[in-house]
């Protein structure tokens, strides 16, 4: 498999943080997925899709157990 953005053939299965915005929140899910070494392309199987789309549906419905690792602010540039 070549990369389609830059078609280099270096990619590799890494654990990721999949940022998953719930209203207001991020929240953070690591799920395993392929990724370009040379540009940072995803690519995202089926599996992993769905996967992500059930933990979205159950984090809307608070149907999930999160953990705080930090806070997100807003500013305007300086
Ligand atoms: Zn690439």
């Amino acid at each position: 498999m070549k990369c389609v953005i830059c078609k280099s053939p270096d990619i590799q299965k890494k654990i990721v943080d999949e940022e998953i915005k719930v209203e207001s929140d991020i929240i953070l899910v690591s799920v395993e997925v392929l990724v370009c070494s040379n540009c940072g392309e995803r690519y995202y199987d089926n599996k992993t899709m769905r996967q992500l789309e059930e933990t979205k549906l159950k984090l809307s419905t608070k149907n999930l157990k999160v953990q705080k690792v930090g806070k997100v602010f807003r500013t305007k540039v300086a």
